[in-house]
């Protein structure tokens, strides 16, 4: 019988009813303005104090660490302009990231090119895993900043982030990772991992699109993002979005909560892998097991991954596919192409994320109507019956 399957956490997920539930006050009642030294202002600002205080809590920092942002994207900008601009000054000039970053990241970067600055991208092994001698050659004394994800938005491959910050930090130079994709997924605690800053997303993890943070290290200094009335810290000008931030906090401390669900969550995952890689001529993408609990990409060779997201669709089931992370670009993912995938494989990936409230039943379901539209489509593919042709022959 056909159900409704959202398996497509890692684009955006839906906001909960705790995180709905701790804003409405922040629209009904709390809804001064945080600088405002009146009545209504100063119980803003105690509501935003104790939001920040909730996420350096989450995160083992300190509430002067934490800046919030609008989106992911806005902090992975002022993680690595802010700084490559800082550094400049003090006469480094290069950047080291990977191959695989989110384009939010590798754009920067290119922006950053465009100015003067040297980027190297790091390549990738098959897994997806940062090849560290290759990282270890790239970072020298003029490197300004390293940028290296937490862990991949389309192969879910978790990078070694603690040993990337000693390669970065023994030659000076500061250590940013984008987590948008781990936090809420993998403990993350700041008192332990060395990262200079830390970038991450709230409709990611069940708060609403609009709202991001960027964790900056005490004694880490960048370029100011927006000069303005001194919100965060004099950096990031611009009234405090109160509802959003009371959001994020929700929205984290529930992740915290259910990161105790991440063994059942990584165990669905399990058997969708298990169950899609059966299907003959089909590759998990991203490492087995250094991966998000959540993240299945699995290739079907002579299937175009539109295709099958349109016949999912139908059968309600939302995934994407491995085709960059904007829906109206068709060009093979830079990310498949990085861990050597060929183009035309590259283009039969299907990318499911599933998340606490996905069920065993789900899981059933996924693996009852995949099969068959690979086979319905492999079946009007010419390039399926001359595979099928070249086997018969071999
Ligand atoms: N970084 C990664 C790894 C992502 O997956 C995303 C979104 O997909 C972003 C950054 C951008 O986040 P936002 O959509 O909040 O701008």
């Amino acid at each position: 019988m056909k159900r409704f399957v959202y398996a497509d956490n890692a684009a955006t997920t839906p906001v909960s009813r705790e995180v709905t539930e701790a804003m409405a006050p922040c629209f009904e009642t709390v809804w001064g303005n945080p600088s405002s030294l009146h009545q209504k202002g100063r119980e803003a600002k105690v509501v935003l104090d104790d939001a920040r205080l909730r996420i350096a809590n989450v995160f083992h920092c300190t509430p002067k660490e934490i800046f919030f942002t609008s989106c992911g994207s806005e902090s992975d900008n002022w993680a690595i302009k802010g700084a490559a601009h800082r550094m400049k000054k003090k006469g480094r000039d290069e950047i080291v990231t990977t191959a695989i970053e989110h384009h939010a990241v590798l754009h920067t970067c290119e922006a950053l090119e465009r100015e003067g600055f040297k980027v190297t991208y790091v390549g990738v092994d098959a897994d997806g895993v940062v090849k560290m001698d290759e990282l270890r050659a790239a970072v020298t004394e003029k490197t300004a900043i390293v940028a290296v994800m937490y862990a991949n938005n389309e192969i879910g491959t978790i990078e070694p982030i603690r040993e990337i910050c000693d390669i970065a930090h023994a030659k000076g130079a500061l250590m940013f990772t984008d987590a948008v994709q781990a936090v809420g997924n993998l403990e993350i605690d700041l008192s332990k991992l060395p990262v200079d800053m830390l970038s991450l997303s709230g409709h990611k993890i069940h708060a609403p699109k609009g709202i991001g943070m960027l964790f900056i290290r005490k004694g880490v200094v960048i370029d100011n993002l927006i000069d303005g009335g001194g919100q965060e810290r004099g950096k990031r000008g611009g009234t405090e979005n109160l509802p959003y931030i009371v959001g994020l906090a929700k929205a984290l401390e529930v992740a915290e909560e259910k990161m105790a669900d991440n063994e059942r969550v990584a165990r669905l995952r399990d058997r969708l892998i298990d169950g899609l890689t059966k299907i003959p001529h089909s590759r998990l993408h991203g490492h087995r097991t250094q991966r998000l609990p959540g993240n299945v990409n699995v290739g079907f060779e002579c299937v175009e991954g539109e295709s099958m997201l349109l016949w999912l669709d139908l059968a309600g089931i939302c995934v994407s596919t491995g085709s960059a992370c904007s829906s109206d670009s068709l060009e093979p993912s830079h990310v498949l192409i990085a861990i050597g995938i060929p183009h035309e494989k590259a283009h039969g990936s299907l990318r499911i994320s599933i998340s606490h409230e996905t069920t065993d039943e789900d899981v059933d379901y996924i693996l009852e109507t995949i099969p068959p539209i690979v086979e319905k489509l492999r079946n009007m593919s010419p390039l399926w019956e001359d595979l099928q042709k070249k086997e018969q022959n071999a």
